[in-house]
């Protein structure tokens, strides 16, 4: 149910009281996607690597995540004992991450392996738990969008060919940006039927079938026609996992961090009048009212994301409320940690902040 603005106001209040009831024993962090009136609510906001490196510095004992669910996973993975992780809404799945399962990956690994090839697996950290520990034990790592390039660097100094999941178009993108031909990349199914192909076999990099509908839904090659039309000679910036063929048409595409530190640069120089951004609603929105007056962000479509918006103000309410009774908390399959905290460990040790001299 929608609470009234009267409602809103009264559990905003609610929420704060907690916050300060809890003082430093509760930490409440929110991915980028989040609505305002969530991200109003939290001690830091980020993406997916700004908000895991994050984690091991936090020393509260209650960690509240207002994401999608294999966020809180990778969170309870970098937590320290004694800490505890909360999502407000478990059904808050990420529908890119679930369309790699487990059982899917290892056994195409399994066959690949099998065969001989040389192959490491690079998951985005938009997968679930269970695939990232199959990815630990085949020796692989997770990346960002953010470290994408970087990572893929890394998997590729390590094996002749790269398996990379769930995300065919940040897959893509990457290799492109790595200049990898596109004979040499891969799509596979995930029956495997094709994957004794010659094009498989001699493919650099195999890109498993998944993609975000957001992004690869919902903006395409002829909303950037269309901005182009309104506005000629403006910006037009989109995040990596839009297709290919939309990121064939525009200014630049990057991460979170990245469209926003353009945007940032944007507005700061004065140069320009009209930015146009290419990713999930709620953060674009909230960059168009952070530079009003200075520069006019325009969202390329009003995509959001709908498991990122199940978390809403009650139930982050209800979570922190029934805190102590385990309400929200999120737990993980002990078994399967140490793999998966491989994948993240070596993904954080590769892409280190450079130490300030
Ligand atoms: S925007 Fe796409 S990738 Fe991000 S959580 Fe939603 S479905 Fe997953």
């Amino acid at each position: 149910m929608i609470p009234t603005p009267s409602g809103k106001k009264d559990i905003s209040a609610r929420i704060e009281q907690i916050r300060q009831r809890y003082g430093k024993d509760l930490v409440i962090l929110a991915h980028h996607y989040q609505t305002d009136s969530i991200v109003s609510h939290v001690d830091f906001s980020g993406d997916s690597l700004e908000l895991a490196r994050r984690i091991p510095d936090i020393s509260a004992r209650h960690i509240v995540f207002c994401g999608v669910f294999f966020m809180a996973e990778s969170a309870c993975l970098l937590a320290r004992p004694g800490q505890q992780v909360y999502l407000p809404d478990h059904k808050a799945g990420c529908r890119m991450a679930n369309m790699a399962r487990q059982n899917d990956v290892e056994r195409i690994l399994t066959v690949l392996k099998d065969s001989g090839r040389s192959v490491v697996p690079l998951a985005y950290v938009n997968s679930s738990l269970a695939v990232k520990a199959v990815v630990g034990r085949f020796g692989g790592a997770v990346c960002t969008s953010s470290n994408a390039v970087r990572m893929m660097e890394w998997a590729l100094a390590r094996a002749d060919s790269v398996l990379f999941l769930p995300d065919q178009n940040l897959g893509m993108n990457t290799a492109d940006l790595l200049g990898i031909p596109g004979s040499q990349q891969f799509l596979i199914d995930i029956a495997g039927k094709t994957l004794q192909s010659p094009e498989a076999r001699s493919a650099r990099i195999l890109l498993w079938p998944g993609y975000c509908p957001t992004h690869a839904l919902g903006m395409l090659p002829s909303h950037v026609q269309e901005f182009r039309r309104a506005h000629p000679g403006c910006r037009v910036l989109v995040h990596p996992e839009c297709t290919p063929d939309v990121v064939d048409l525009v200014d630049g595409a990057g991460s979170t961090a990245y469209l926003i530190k353009e945007t940032e640069k944007a507005a700061l120089s004065g140069r320009e009048k009209v930015l146009c951004i290419g990713t999930e609603y709620h953060l674009v929105n909230r960059l168009t009212k952070r530079f009003a007056g200075t520069i006019d962000v325009r969202p390329l479509v009003k995509a959001t994301c709908p498991n990122m918006e199940k978390i809403t103000l009650p139930k982050l309410l209800a979570t922190l409320e029934g805190m102590e009774q385990g309400e929200g908390a999120v737990t993980v399959d002990e078994s399967l940690k140490s793999p998966a905290r491989q994948t993240l460990v070596r993904m954080l040790e590769h892409c280190k902040p450079a130490q300030a001299k």
